[in-house]
């Protein structure tokens, strides 16, 4: 799954499974419909309580299967210490430059998990760079045209709706 293509529709999160829950069904649609789709997860989710790296490396290959993704990669950024830095900009920014995505899906900025939040940020930013023709990266120049958003929010009538 670490085959550099171009791809329709990109899902970028901070950890392996964040797609899954968020948006997994959409992928699935989006792959019988026809489009090459791919996520980019951001962290290996070394800091999670529930099984290992390890056990979350084997369980995303396994999901990119079944999601019948045509790319799948992690930018082993440290989990549960997400900063919208430059360098992680300019990383997801070389990304969107290499697949070239018409469509990205990115975390809502408001998410209880700040890796969640700062996830949404750093892509949201690298949307915007990957486009700069003098911008020092690496590829061409690429800008999705559409953004879409998720969330883990489980909405009661007492959740405040993201704005
Ligand atoms: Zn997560």
């Amino acid at each position: 799954m670490n085959t550099p293509t171009n791809v329709d529709a990109l899902a970028l999160a901070a950890h392996r499974d964040d797609i899954e829950i968020t948006c997994g069904g959409l992928l699935i649609k989006f792959a019988d419909l026809g489009y090459r789709t791919g996520i980019v997860d951001f962290t290996a989710g070394e800091m999670g309580t529930r099984g290992s790296a390890e056990d979350r490396a084997a369980e995303a290959a396994a999901a990119a299967h079944v999601l019948g993704l045509t790319h799948r990669e992690n930018l082993n950024m440290p989990d549960a210490k997400l900063d919208n830095t430059l360098a992680n900009r300019m990383a997801v920014a070389t990304v969107l430059r290499r697949l070239r995505p018409r469509l990205v899906i990115l975390p809502h900025w408001r998410q209880r998990h700040p890796d969640h939040r700062v996830a949404g940020e750093i892509a949201y930013d690298a949307c915007f760079l990957a486009g700069l023709k003098r911008m020092d990266l690496p590829g061409e120049p690429h800008r999705p045209r559409k953004i879409l958003y998720t969330a883990f929010l489980r909405f009661t009538k007492n959740t405040p709706r993201p704005t």
